[in-house]
């Protein structure tokens, strides 16, 4: 469809092609529809993840104090719902919490759940299918040579645009994998060096993510015993995610935080190709129900899952399409083409989404920082400007008086001290202009 016929169908798109912030709501939130996955694979996932507990405890020993189950704790913002609340002049009801994806295990960022989950399942059916695993067994015989010499006949490639290839990287490199990350000019060089000081081939490309996600899926397709893991459609990356669901059910549970029809959940979630959002989104549907929503939160210059979604042509059409330049600060956020389940899976679970100015993001990250002592990346405190651009909307739906809201950090452990005061130093300036 030409876009001049897209841009009168659909005013929204109008304003993505101005890089204007905006907010799309989705009409189709809440209809009946029928979803690629189930409540049985979310569980099916989360027992896979305790099958590896003892494995993680052994061969990452920073995993061996919560057992190898790999988690992040809540933080309560007080300090930081004052000043965003004074400082961007709006009313926020309820109280604001913060998932700290940005201090996960391994690879610092919410790719280590989707990322290394499907390493898992790779990793579980080779074993297995060669009769060397039985499901019963510990685990942690896998950290062992006799295991990653096994490993190390079969090849895990991605592509990433950064976060994605740490956590895939990292953990089939240990287990014995050859494991090979194909990188766009987005990806942070920091990234790229503690890859390759892990044993991993780091290919770089000089175009966008895009380029790279294809390039590596057909070199892979080509080369006998290597698995491509999707970034733009894969059914198991989403699981991964989706377990978040789970384990926060207990979390807020053992904080004496309802969740209710009088006590809504609303969780904010940065978008890229839109699987990480999409993953824990299903997952907090599938145990919360009406009572949670989800928004999602996007770079004016890359907004592919809202483009993709309100148009309903989701990966058929990318940013570029709309002659946006796909540059961000927010660098995990740097995604021209959604994925191709998100937009499917999100149609009917999905509240909303909001687009912001990088400005923002880096003002968030000195923000969060000078009121919480909480470091994160830029693309992990997006979820801050939808919050901002939500409350409005969701006033005029929703009882907010006793709302809890969770903006998802979604990464930052990782992140250099010269690099994060980088950041810190361009947020701050925001801050107090
Ligand atoms: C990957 C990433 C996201 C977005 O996840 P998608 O699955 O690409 O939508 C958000 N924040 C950070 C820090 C990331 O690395």
């Amino acid at each position: 469809m030409e876009i001049e016929t897209l841009k009168e169908k659909y005013p929204l798109v109008s304003d993505l092609a101005a890089e204007k912030e905006t907010f799309w709501v989705n009409p189709d939130y809440g209809q009946q529809a029928k979803l690629c996955t189930t409540q049985s694979d979310l569980f099916d996932a989360a027992a896979r993840f305790e099958r590896f507990a003892p494995y993680f405890a052994s061969a990452f020993k920073e995993t061996a104090k919560s057992h190898g189950i790999l988690e992040s704790p809540i933080y309560h913002l007080e300090k930081m719902k004052c000043s965003l609340t004074q400082r961007e002049n709006y009313e926020l009801l309820g109280e604001l919490y913060l998932k700290a994806d940005n201090e996960l295990p391994i690879s610092g960022s919410i790719k280590s759940r989707g990322g290394i989950y499907e390493v898992l399942v790779i990793a579980e059916r080779l074993a297995i299918a060669a009769h060397k695993l039985a499901y019963l067994d510990n685990y942690q015989v896998l950290d062992t040579p006799e295991f990653h010499d096994f490993f190390s006949q079969y090849g895990i490639a991605v592509g990433s645009t950064g976060n994605l290839g740490l956590s895939i990287g990292i953990v089939a490199a240990k287990l014995g994998f050859q494991a090979t990350v194909h990188m766009s000019r987005d990806a942070k060089q920091w990234k790229k060096d503690l890859l390759r000081e892990k044993g991993v081939i780091v290919v770089e490309y000089d175009g966008s993510f895009t380029e790279a996600i294809t390039a590596g899926r057909e070199l892979a397709a080509k080369t006998p015993n290597v698995f491509f893991i999707d970034d733009e459609g894969s059914v198991n990356l989403y699981l991964g995610y989706a377990v978040a669901a789970i384990r926060l059910q207990k979390q807020l549970r053992d904080q004496h935080i309802k969740v209710d029809a009088d006590h809504p959940l609303f969780v904010y979630l940065p978008a890229g190709v839109g699987g990480s959002p999409s993953g824990v989104t299903f997952g907090l549907k599938t145990i919360f129900g009406d009572d949670v929503h989800a928004i999602f939160s996007e770079p004016t210059h890359v907004p592919s899952v809202a483009l993709g979604m309100a148009t309903g042509l989701n990966e058929k059409i990318s940013v570029y399409n709309l002659g946006l330049d796909g540059l961000t600060e927010a660098d995990g956020l740097a995604v021209g083409r959604p994925s191709r389940l998100a937009g499917h899976e999100m149609r009917t679970l999905l509240d909303g989404i909001a687009t912001f100015d990088d400005d923002r993001v880096m003002a968030y990250t000195a923000e969060l920082f000078d009121q919480e002592q909480i470091r994160v990346e830029p693309s992990a405190a997006a979820g801050f400007a939808a919050l901002r651009a939500a409350q409005p909307i969701l006033a005029k739906k929703y009882p907010m008086t006793h709302a809890t809201h969770i903006v998802w950090a979604t990464g930052g452990m990782l992140v250099p001290d010269a690099e994060f005061q980088r950041d810190y130093r361009l947020g701050k300036a925001l801050l107090t202009r």
